[in-house]
């Protein structure tokens, strides 16, 4: 969850927290396309597209539908039913709010030597900046700001007519996170970087034209349009899905010695939906594990565990059952949070986050409390939580983080500020515990993460708990330069 109105403002136009869709071989793609993005909401809230692909008229054609809001609000069902044919990608995204921000908006499309492209990201190209300018110094115009126009620039200078190939070079020049959907006249490919940083699924689903697949960001997409799972896109993997069927082309553009893979753990701390499988895991119980393993280490005698609804709930659950420590509903939170929302004119204390989160006199009154939240990023958020427990009543507030500090800031697609921003970065726990008001506070260990999760930093990207970032980071720092000019 994320309170803070400022935090909305600072955040970058590079950034991109997206989900991404596609399917082949559907009557009713753009509205399976439509549902998948649905389900996909949480990863994105500025700006949804649909592209599909029309096979009917003299030549096969993209139809493209994309605005800024929430995907219910871009689409309706009159312009659903202008998005026709059997093919389909899509784009959810969440990044700043400017000007520029429609000419951001995915799926991006473009004619090249082999015919119509349209592509959709999830992720961050650490090396676009540079990239760009080298493209732009050989004459190339850019519609937009983010990362993804860069490989369609490389695309069109490729001189390959075959997509795959085209591909495979451009995507060797490429340093970062990306997985992609990419629809072209004649088929749909999914892409993932050789770390395999952002999830991306393969699944399967029947439809009346005979077998469709379907590419998500996230298995609960599929589970919403009765879709199979089949596998992940591998790291480092070009599926193609033609009427032939299926190949799978390898490519390796980059190579760590220390990391096999670099799964980003904060899907699985925070961004990725409960419901989810990610990285072959079940979000849910990672959740619950983190909380499990965050009551071993960090136990205190308390008489209820609460949680920061909703990103706190699994966690919470966890704690509860490892300690004994009921668990309660001690915070509402109020779902329908609209952009229309109007603050007063005479200023109501604490309506930010009052507006969000209700807690509840009836649970914390006279109680110890041991509140539960996913992560802790700037403090502010915890701060104002742990400020209105108190006005409820209670007696001890104790937090309790289900992820390790938050120490440097994230180049591969998640909104985590700069350093300076990061509490835990400038501040010992301590000073974090004085800022934010709790009587105690204990994050996870990073080693108790991994416990909780049966893996190891060799396979993940933790980067914003640890500073170990997996690729080079040449080119982060133009990519600042050109955000502070936004
Ligand atoms: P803060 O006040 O900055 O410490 O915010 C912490 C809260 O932000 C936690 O409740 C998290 O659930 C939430 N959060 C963490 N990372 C993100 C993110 N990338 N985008 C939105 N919210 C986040």
């Amino acid at each position: 969850m994320n309170l803070s109105a400022n935090a909305m403002s600072l955040k970058s136009s590079w950034k991109d927290e997206c989900g991404i869709f596609g399917i082949w071989n559907h009557a009713e793609a753009a509205k399976l396309a439509y549902l998948g993005l649905y389900a996909m909401q949480h990863r994105g809230q500025e700006s949804a597209g649909i592209v599909t692909l029309d096979t009917h008229g003299y030549k096969p054609a993209h139809k493209v539908h994309k605005s800024l809001g929430l995907v219910a609000d871009v689409f309706n069902e009159n312009i659903l039913n202008k998005l026709t044919g059997s093919a389909a990608i899509g784009h959810v995204r969440y990044s700043t709010t400017g000007d520029n921000l429609i000419a951001n908006a995915q799926p991006l499309c473009s004619i090249l030597l082999s015919g119509p492209v349209a592509l959709a990201h999830n992720g961050n190209i650490v090396n676009a900046s540079i990239l760009r300018k080298a493209l732009q110094s050989e004459g190339a115009i850019f519609q937009a700001t983010n990362d993804t126009e860069v490989l369609l620039h490389l695309l069109a200078k490729n001189p390959s007519n075959h997509l795959v190939t085209a591909l495979i070079e451009s995507l060797k020049k490429i340093s970062g996170a990306y997985s992609f959907t990419i629809l072209a006249h004649d088929r749909l490919l999914a892409v993932r970087d050789p770390f395999g940083f952002r999830p991306l699924v393969l699944g399967q689903i029947k439809s009346a034209l005979g077998i469709g697949y379907v590419i998500a960001s996230e298995t609960c997409a599929f589970d919403l349009i009765g879709a199979q799972y089949l596998r992940e896109v591998e790291p480092g993997e070009i599926i193609e899905i033609t009427a032939e069927g299926l190949k799978s082309f390898n490519f390796k553009s980059e190579k760590s010695v220390k990391h096999k893979t670099a799964h980003c753990v904060f899907e699985h701390v925070y961004f990725a939906r409960p419901d989810s499988v990610v990285f072959g895991k079940s979000v849910y119980s990672s959740r619950k594990k983190f909380g499990e393993q965050l009551a071993i280490e960090s136990g205190i005698d308390a008489d209820v565990v609460i949680p920061v609804p909703d990103s706190g709930v699994p966690s919470a659950i966890g704690y509860s059952q490892k300690s004994g420590i009921p668990f309660e509903f001690g915070i509402i939170r109020n779902h329908y949070i609209g952009r229309t929302f109007i603050q007063p004119a005479q200023s109501i204390r604490d309506i930010g986050v009052k507006i969000k989160l209700n807690p509840q006199p009836e649970i914390l009154k006279g109680k110890r409390v041991i509140v539960i939240d996913d992560s802790l990023v700037r403090g502010t958020t915890s701060q104002k939580i742990i400020h209105l427990i108190r006005q409820a009543g209670a007696r001890e507030v104790h937090l309790r983080i289900a992820s390790p500090p938050t120490t440097g800031p994230c180049y591969y697609g998640v909104d985590t500020p700069q350093k300076s921003e990061l509490i835990a970065s400038n501040n010992s726990l301590e000073q974090i515990r004085d800022y934010i008001g709790a009587d105690s506070l204990a994050y996870l260990s990073e080693k108790g993460m991994w416990q909780a999760i049966n893996s190891g930093p060799e396979n993940f990207c933790a980067a914003c708990f640890n500073g170990d970032y997996p690729t080079s980071l040449e080119g982060v720092e133009n990519k600042k330069i050109q955000e502070n000019k936004i």
